[in-house]
């Protein structure tokens, strides 16, 4: 197999720019864009089976596809005690491990629950339920601290931290709810000092949903600054058949990069390469065409990929970060459904992945690597 030699040698070439990557951001350099996939669910489907392979059918380790691609960053989740055991401490360490070792570099994405942690739902973790509100603050700290040292002791140590998960209404509800904004902040500033002080060099990034709602962003972000929140990135998440044009994306990266002088990154966004469905479980968008010019296909996948990309590139003053795209190696494998809790949950996201429903990569992966 000729290109198996070539990639070889192609991943040697991508390796050294990602490694160096951490380096150059410390010292506040121009770095390089961030091309990032979410694999938060990948150990799960490899416990139930899910293979990864490249177009010809050549099967091999999703992370090196991924590497090999061009991916130089992944994103991993964190629940505190998921019902499935996946997404914990000691998963999440032995994910990073695998991807620093691929040479990528780490995003870690805390959402201070058991399961989803979005903008309709901050369940505090069982264990913190009675918790009154300044044992909550240390368990944040202690919480992201045990897993950041986790990390750093098993060599795998984070170059960006997420304090919390799209934090439209705040989070850990209701003491961290939108409207007790003195104790958001004081939340997250647990989380950052714990982030400060247990990974040395790592950013701290907060993120909203909904990339294109500027008043939104403005609200948010001026409220934590206010308030003394440290942070150094701003993520956005960003579903063009939900949260607007791609113009309004425009728009609100371009203000709240400058309005707090910060890096921002589009840390979630996806899109269908079929409308078709594959595990029996009806996926979340099913339409033909969910944006008006990108047909659910392989082509519609990666041109609205690369329109997300230019559109982060095109932020003023080198502040446009990168993308993530969110869950790129979730395909239909029975048992790795979307309920932590039941274990015969289906997928509603397999359209979304970037490897097909033959468990090949799609176009996509390749135009996202070479952003
Ligand atoms: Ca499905």
């Amino acid at each position: 197999m000729k290109r198996r030699t070539a990639l070889t040698a192609a991943a040697a070439a991508l390796a050294a720019p990602a490694l160096a990557l951490g380096a150059a951001e410390s010292a506040g350099a121009q770095t390089a864009f961030v091309r990032g996939a979410d694999i938060s669910s990948l150990p799960k489907s490899e416990a139930f089976g899910g293979t990864y392979m490249w177009s010809d059918g050549y099967r091999e380790d999703a992370v090196w596809i991924l590497q090999k691609s061009g991916v130089n960053w992944v994103r991993l989740k964190v629940w505190v005690n998921p019902a499935d055991g996946y997404n914990n401490k000691a998963r999440v360490v032995a994910l990073a491990k695998r991807a620093r070792a691929a040479g990528l570099n780490v995003l870690v994405d805390f959402h201070y629950s058991d399961t989803w942690a979005d903008p309709g739902t901050q369940t505090k973790p069982a264990a913190w339920s009675g918790y009154s509100f300044a044992q909550l603050r240390t368990a944040v700290y202690n919480h992201t601290a045990d897993v950041l040292s986790a990390m750093v002791a098993a060599g795998a140590t984070p170059q960006m931290v997420q304090v919390g998960n799209e934090l439209n209404g705040g989070m850990l509800w209701p003491d961290g709810r939108y409207d007790k904004l003195d104790q958001l902040a004081q939340l997250l500033i647990s989380g950052a000092n714990a982030v400060y002080a247990t990974a040395p060099g790592a950013k701290v990034m907060l993120h909203l949903a909904e990339g294109g709602n500027n008043s939104l962003f403005r609200w948010f972000f001026d409220a934590m600054k206010s308030r003394g929140v440290p942070f150094d990135a701003i993520g956005a998440s960003y579903y063009p058949y939900w949260h607007g044009s791609l113009s309004g994306l425009q728009s609100n990266l371009n203000d709240v990069a400058s309005r707090y002088a910060k890096p921002v990154y589009v840390v979630e966004t996806a899109y269908p390469f079929t409308s078709g469905d594959s595990d029996g479980f009806a996926n979340i968008i099913s339409a033909s065409t969910p944006v008006s010019g990108y047909p659910a296909s392989t082509t519609g996948q990666s041109n609205m990929l690369k329109a997300i990309a230019n559109v982060v590139k095109a932020v003023p003053n080198g502040r446009g970060g990168g993308v993530f795209w969110w869950e790129a190696t979730w395909t239909a494998v029975k048992g790795n459904g979307w309920d932590p809790t039941n274990p015969s949950s289906g997928n509603g996201w397999e359209n979304q992945a970037l490897f097909d429903y033959a468990w090949k990569v799609t176009p996509a992966l390749k135009t996202l690597g070479t952003l």
